[in-house]
């Protein structure tokens, strides 16, 4: 018999909400545990516990309850992570966390990757550490760039364009962070691999994704992106080779650059479901949260079957209140988050049109 299992999860946000919704699927117990009261999560899993993420006590509690432990964000502090290891499996695992948190050891880990896949042709975009002004200046090749704080960005937060040696001088930096300068991209496209890892090195990889940011915020994703195919498969094989060099459990997804000469460049490497995998609940078989859960309860991996080409759009801050309004026919999926305060560029929900 199937030993009921139970996934904590750190993080109450959307991707903890559809977590929480494909474990309930696969009969698999939730319990989050977020620093937010109100966090979306709440209503989809079996046992909340708030907290900060440092109360080791609350931590005891949550860790008491589950058989393993995932995360929604790859913020979470590594040495929370680290330490609830000590106690239950952590998937994927919080060295991974560790390496990817930081857009400077990320890199590094890709160029290490570099090295090892000679033929594979991975590429990055040019970068370099910087830890002040002056640092600036003797990069001056990567300008026009966006400055990015090493840690802690997401949804474009943390970053300034650079858009030449004049604008160095007005800068506010802060000087107790780090920041990683990269060259600014001409981009042709923008498309991203999620692709899921089981513990006996099977991968279920997804079709890739196009995807289009407006103000450093994914605006929306469909599939079939429209890229030639050679580059399609040569990001898939790419994203296979990073999932096994991290020896990664669970669902991941790589963003990648097009750059204007057709060049295939690594973005970023996100440790978790992604915003541009939310098409797979309806356009799959087999959604990209339920196959990370699948994949970290080693439950059986089950064939990608694509039903529908579909696209995705982000419903971001006060554009909530229309879509709350409006009716959808069957192909027009509407996902409420239900935060309870609307904020500018905060993901409040996202529909899913799927083609007929
Ligand atoms: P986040 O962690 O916020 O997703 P990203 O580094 O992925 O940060 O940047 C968000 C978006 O900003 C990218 O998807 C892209 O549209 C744009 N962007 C980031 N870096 C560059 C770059 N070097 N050149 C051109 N555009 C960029
Ligand atoms: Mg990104």
């Amino acid at each position: 018999m199937f030993k009921e299992q139970t996934v904590g999860i750190i993080g109450g946000g959307q991707l903890g909400s559809m977590l929480s919704q494909a474990a309930n699927k696969l009969n698999i117990k939730t319990v989050i545990f977020s620093d937010d009261k109100e966090a979306p999560a709440h209503k989809f899993c079996n046992k909340f516990i708030y907290s900060e993420y440092s109360n080791l006590n609350k931590i005891e509690e949550f860790v008491n309850l589950v058989d393993l432990v995932t995360f929604e964000f790859e913020n979470v502090p590594f040495k929370i992570l680290e330490h609830i290891s000590k106690f239950k499996p952590v998937l994927p695992k919080p060295s991974i966390n560790q390496i990817i948190q930081d857009r400077f050891t990320e890199k590094k880990f890709i160029r290490n990757t570099i090295g090892i896949f000679n033929n594979a042709d991975i590429r990055l975009t040019n970068y370099a550490l910087i830890k002040d002004k002056s640092d600036i200046l003797k990069n001056k090749d990567l300008l026009p760039g966006l400055l990015k704080t090493r840690t802690l960005g997401y949804d474009g937060k943390g970053q300034l364009i650079i858009n030449n040696e004049k604008e160095i001088d007005k800068l506010e930096l802060n000087l107790k962070k780090e920041y990683v300068l990269e060259k600014k991209v001409n981009l042709k496209k923008e498309i991203s691999i999620i692709i899921t890892r089981f513990s006996n090195n099977e991968c279920s990889i997804y079709e890739p994704v196009e995807n289009h940011h407006v103000d450093q915020i994914l605006r929306k994703s469909f599939i079939p992106a429209n890229v030639n195919k050679d580059t399609l498969k040569k990001a898939q094989q790419q994203a296979k080779l990073f999932a096994e060099k991290l020896n990664y459990i669970g669902t991941m997804c790589v963003e990648y650059f097009i750059d204007e000469n057709d060049n295939l460049l690594v973005n970023e490497i996100a440790p978790r479901v992604h915003n541009s995998g939310h098409l797979t609940i309806n356009a799959y078989n087999v959604s990209q949260f339920e196959n990370h859960i699948r994949a970290i309860c080693n439950l059986k991996k089950v064939e990608l079957n694509k039903i529908h080409n579909a696209e995705m759009i982000n419903i971001i801050g006060k554009e909530i209140a229309d879509y709350r309004k409006k009716s959808f026919n069957k192909s027009e999926f509407f996902f409420d988050y239900g935060k309870k305060e609307v904020k500018d560029k905060r993901k409040m929900g996202h529909l899913t049109i799927l083609e007929s």
